[in-house]
């Protein structure tokens, strides 16, 4: 925050850029200033960095207090008041704006910011048949648009009345002489305004929105889910978010959320659905129908003769999810068998399927064989269950270790 010992050469280069004497009057800069920036704007083919230039020196001779810094210690006095980095200097556009659109009047150089407003977003959730079969949901937001009673100004005359207390500019510079060529120069928000660079009387004041320029509408929007949208995607309404004086109107964005469905899983564009068979079902064949995310009812069968698989996969094209943007084409629908054996069988039903079923293996054990082997325990374990509490295990023994590997050496750092 403080400057440093002047430089006599700093304190010229402004007037050079706008190529006016010193003692030019601030209506000499001003029309510098307007010949210089339309002939150098970038949108006419002009030079960028010498339209920052302009700007800058423009910003800096325009504003009295500015200036009286700058005539006495230079361009790095102001750099290091403005926040230091020498980077905050206004856009140059905005100060051509607002010397173009603005008006001349006030001394202060600063524009008003177009800035953007923020975009709301929301979730939709959306059910697998409305990603199938595609929908449109209408839902009721409300927003702040501009006041149409003041058009977003806030008084009842129309006057935006410009800030005294900083001449609309929002932000307050004071400066502290310290010492023989060390000043101190700071920026604080206008307490008067808030910072808005505006004040509106109370009397003044606009009805409707007392002031805030802004009032609350309800809006109903329409969302259409094309068929085949996928979880994640958004779904943009440009500018349809709240409305703020300046500002450019944000969007409303939902981000569709699929809810989990009972039978099916989606992966890309295709369908999961998994189906237990019967061990009759699956050694002998099968058939059903599936109810399909449109409602039709699909026929679904083997083979003759087939036999399914525990665990085994079988697929039917062009029954999966339609593809986005191109909704006739669509991806498989997969289905994953479980086969449900029965618990036991009683000795005669064994007898019997061994009448049917291929012979056991020809390598049975001799009764030597036998009486060498060491008798075991079969029982029943939960698999993922067991792999899972290891896993656990592991973890929690790599981390002990970790924490024995560190603790040696912090005990050396100490000695
Ligand atoms: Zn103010
Ligand atoms: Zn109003």
């Amino acid at each position: 925050m403080f400057g440093r010992a002047p430089k006599k050469s700093d304190n010229t280069r402004y007037y050079e850029i706008l190529g006016v004497p010193k003692s030019a009057s601030q209506d000499e800069l001003k029309k510098a200033y307007r010949k210089a920036a339309i002939k150098n704007h970038p949108d006419k083919g002009g030079d960028p960095e010498k339209f920052k230039e302009l700007a800058q020196a423009y910003e800096v001779l325009s504003d009295s207090e500015k200036r009286e810094i700058y005539d006495q210690y230079g361009e790095d006095a102001l750099k290091e008041g403005m926040g230091g980095g020498g980077g905050s200097f206004h856009n140059p556009f905005e100060i051509f704006e607002s010397f173009f659109g603005g008006g001349f009047g006030g001394g202060s150089s600063r524009g008003r910011r177009q800035k953007r407003g923020e975009d709301v977003v929301h979730t939709l959730k959306v059910s697998l048949e409305d990603l199938y079969n595609g929908t449109s949901k209408k839902l009721s937001l409300s927003r702040n648009v501009l006041c149409p009673k003041c058009k977003g100004k806030g008084s009842k005359s129309g006057a935006s009345g410009r800030c005294s207390g900083c001449q609309g500019s929002g932000m307050k510079v004071s400066i502290r002489q310290l010492g023989p060529g060390m000043i101190q120069q700071m920026q604080h928000m206008c307490p008067e305004c808030r910072g808005s660079g505006e004040v509106i009387s109370e009397k003044d004041r606009c009805g409707q929105c007392k002031g805030e320029k802004v009032v609350q509408e309800k809006k109903v929007l329409e969302v259409h889910v094309d068929k085949g949208m996928q979880h994640g995607q958004k779904i943009v309404f440009q500018g349809d978010a709240d409305e703020a004086p300046d500002t450019i109107t944000g969007d409303i964005v939902f981000v569709l959320q699929l809810k989990d469905h009972s039978k099916f899983k989606r992966k890309h564009d295709d369908l999961y659905v998994e189906h237990s068979l019967s061990l009759t079902e699956a050694l002998c064949g099968f058939q059903f129908a599936l109810t399909h995310l449109d409602g039709r009812q699909l026929l679904i069968k083997s083979n003759p003769g087939e036999i399914v698989k525990p665990g085994q996969y079988k697929a039917i094209n062009d029954e999966g999810m339609p593809h986005h943007q191109r909704p006739f084409m669509r991806g498989k629908l997969y289905i994953h068998f479980n086969v449900d054996f029965p618990e036991t069988l009683s000795p005669d039903q064994c007898r019997n399927l061994e009448k049917i079923l291929p012979p056991r293996p020809g390598n049975q054990l001799t009764d030597m064989e036998l009486d060498e082997c060491e008798e075991t325990t079969l029982h029943d374990v939960n698999i993922e269950e067991e792999m899972r509490r290891k896993q656990q295990q592991q973890q929690q023994e790599a981390y002990d270790e970790d924490d024995e590997a560190s603790g040696p050496r912090v005990q050396c750092a100490q000695q």
